[in-house]
This record gives structure tokens, sequence and C-alpha cells, in this order.
């Protein structure tokens, strides 16, 4: 493997924006490797399209600076696009046209355009090359704007929340085996989602973004290690939550509390039973607890 095989496919350095008032994003700074499922993890609001906007140079850089594949989206678009197979999340595809007047229609625009495999995701996607576009149901319609984006097999598949609209099994199955398959040849997923569970199956790495800053990053395998949800007894009910270092959120009622925390059990330890409690029970922390916990933590500036 040479230099420029590590180097990161998406490098962003302090990125920050504004809309009026309004901090899109604050200090973003993010690195995206090559050949992995990157998630990009955030509530309505959060800054993921915004953040995903840059990356395609249809934003400029306010402050900071935004690299694909080496070259700035907005001075150089030809060298970024032409890699980047993108979704967007409302999938403008033009309603008038057939399935196949779409496919036929965008394979001219893509010189690396492959029509035996854009058929076989027609196929396994089960579009009707006969069908409208106005026609398509919102699933159907999802997966033809997911076809466009793979058929030239691009280096870098950029997926803004791509499973909104399509059923639970649809989403399982196809955007799984999708994302997976381009990982493993080597090519670079990024995609938005505030579905958590979606991310934990699929992701090798996240970034958790919540109003406009990252407030975690990292492998999926590290972030899971190092956070945990305990379950906390008091003998003696506490009225509020008892602050107790190291917890990230402690929420509960009466006797029985549950704390996400993140490694620094022994301080975790020490500090329950300074509160006049004690650990129960303990398991891995999922990733929707991690996120509220970090965002209630920035929220909150408690960390
Ligand atoms: P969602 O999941 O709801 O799409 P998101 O994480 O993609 O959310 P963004 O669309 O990036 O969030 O929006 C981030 C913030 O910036 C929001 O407060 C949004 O209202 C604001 N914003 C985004 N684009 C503009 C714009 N063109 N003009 C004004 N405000 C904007």
């Amino acid at each position: 493997m040479n230099v420029s095989d590590q180097a990161p496919v998406i490098e962003i350095s302090g990125l920050s924006r504004k809309f009026g008032q309004k901090l899109a994003l604050n200090q973003v700074s993010l690195k995206i490797p090559r050949g992995r499922v990157f998630g990009l993890v955030g509530g309505n609001g959060a800054g993921k399209t915004t953040l995903i906007k840059h990356i395609l140079g249809l934003l400029k850089a306010e402050s900071g600076s935004v690299r694909v594949f080496g070259f700035d989206p907005v001075t150089d678009p030809v060298a970024v696009l032409s890699r980047i197979g993108y979704l967007s999340e409302n999938r403008d595809l033009p309603p008038w046209m057939r399935v196949d007047e779409l496919l036929r229609y965008t394979q001219a625009f893509y010189p690396k355009w492959d029509p035996a495999y854009a058929e076989e995701l027609r196929a396994q996607f089960g579009l009707d090359p006969a069908a409208k576009i106005k026609n398509l149901s919102r699933g159907e319609n999802a997966k033809a704007g997911l076809l466009l984006a793979l058929a030239f097999r691009p280096e870098l598949l950029l997926l803004d929340e791509p499973s909104s609209g399509l059923d639970p099994l649809v989403r399982r199955d196809i955007l799984e085996a999708i994302i997976r398959t381009v990982a493993d040849e080597g090519r670079t997923v990024l995609f938005s989602s505030h579905l958590l569970e979606e991310v934990e199956r699929v992701a090798d790495d996240l970034a958790m973004v919540f109003a406009g800053e990252v407030v975690l990053t990292g492998t999926l395998d590290d972030i899971k290690d190092a956070h945990h949800r305990l379950i906390l007894h008091f003998e003696s009910p506490p009225s509020i939550a008892p602050k107790v270092p190291g917890v990230l959120s402690l929420t509960g009622s009466g006797r029985e509390w549950t704390a996400i925390c993140n490694g620094r059990r022994p301080e975790v330890l020490a500090g329950v039973v300074r509160a006049g409690g004690r650990i129960v029970a303990e398991a891995p922390a999922s990733l929707e607890e991690i996120f509220v916990a970090r965002a209630g933590t920035k929220a909150t500036g408690k960390e």
C-alpha cells in the first residue's frame, strides 16, 4: 500500500458555517479513511446535510478547510464529483421519466457507468423498467436513487439519510448489502442517519454531531468498548440525580437509577459509593444511549 492509499478520502479541519445567526457547523474536524463505512449520526438540524454539502462543494467553507481525494471540492469540482455517488435526502428524480429512460439518461453523464451492474441492481431492487418515476412508491424511489449513485462504481458513496422512505425489511437487506459491497471493494461510504440501530449494524467508524459540533468520533468498536450502562441501587432514594464524576447521564427515580459512563470505572464506583449507592448490574451501552448521554452533556456543558 503506498502513501496515497493511506491518505484519508475526506479530511475536514476546523469547518464552521453560519446561516444568519445560526451556527450550523462549529469547528468540525473529521478524517474519513479509505475503504470504510462511516456513519454521521445526529438528530434533526444537527448539521449533517450542511456538512455533506461542503463535501460536495455546494457550500464553500466560511472558515476551516475541506479536502476530498486531496482536492478542494469548490475549486476542483470535476476531480471530486466524478468520483462521488451521491444520494440526497430528498432524491429529486425527474417525475416524468421512466426507470429505463432515467438509467440511459444518467449513464450519459458517467464514463464509468457499468450497464451490467445497473441492470443487476434494477432487478435486485425489483424496479419495473417501464414504470414512471412519479408512480414509484417512496421505497422504490429511494432504491432508484441509490441505483443511480452506485452504478458507476464510485470511489466514494455519499448517502444523506438513505433509509428514510424504505420499509424496515428492504432497509435492512438492501442497505447492508450495498454498503458492505462497496466497502469491501476498497471503496468508501459516508452516510448520515438519525437511526442509531442502523448505524450500529453497518458503520465501521462514526461521528456523532450535535448542534453543529462533533461530540464524539472514533471506530464503532472503540466507542462501544469505552461506554457502559450501570444499574445503580440506592438504599435511601435520592430526590434528584446525584452528581457522580465520570457519569455522562443518570436517569431514574426511587432506588433504581441508570448511569451511562465512559470508562473511568474506579472513579465512577467511588462516586456512586460516596452518593450512598452501589452498582448492581453492568452492560454495554447501546449507541442510542451513548448518543443521548453525549448530547445531554454537550447541551448542559457538564463535560
Ligand atoms: P435533518 O436530519 O433534519 O435533515 P441535518 O442534521 O441534516 O438535519 P442541516 O440540514 O445541516 O441539519 O441543518 C443544520 C442547521 O442549519 C439547522 O438549524 C437548519 O435549519 C440550518 N440551515 C441549514 N441550511 C440552511 C439554509 N440554507 N438557510 C438557513 N438555515 C439553514
